[in-house]
């Protein structure tokens, strides 16, 4: 399968790995639009949460403790960060492949909508 968060998260394409583990990858957004933007994704493909059956809910639990890691190793934890992930074309999902946008560094505004 051509996807690039796949060859992203397993090495197939060279990245600066923010973080990584058995099941999960995280690397800098190529765009960010925050000082801090990290992706954090499976290694395994999955193209939503909607791809994600409730048997296999537990890699949901292995991003947020992916976040959890990165929050603490990349200093934000105490100031606090924003959690994003795009579910299909009406949530703005481009890449399909499952990421949470993780976003730090400043005083962010309220509420996302568009
Ligand atoms: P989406 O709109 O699907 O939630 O977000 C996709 C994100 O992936 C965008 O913020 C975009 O900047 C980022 N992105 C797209 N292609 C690449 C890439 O090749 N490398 C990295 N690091 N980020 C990418
Ligand atoms: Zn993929």
């Amino acid at each position: 399968m051509d996807c690039i968060f796949c060859k992203l998260a397993n090495g197939e394409i060279p990245t600066n790995m923010v973080y990584e583990d058995e099941r999960i990858a995280a690397f800098k957004d190529v765009n960010p639009v925050a000082p801090v933007h990290i992706l954090v994704v499976p290694k395994k493909h999955y193209s939503s949460l909607e791809d994600v059956d409730f048997e296999n809910m537990d890699v949901i639990i292995d991003i947020h403790k992916a976040i959890r890691k990165i929050a603490e190793q990349e200093g934000f934890s105490k100031n606090g960060y924003r959690i994003i992930n795009n579910c299909g074309k009406d949530g703005g999902q481009e890449v399909p492949h499952i990421h949470y946008h993780v976003l730090a560094g400043k005083q962010l505004t309220k509420l996302v909508t568009d």
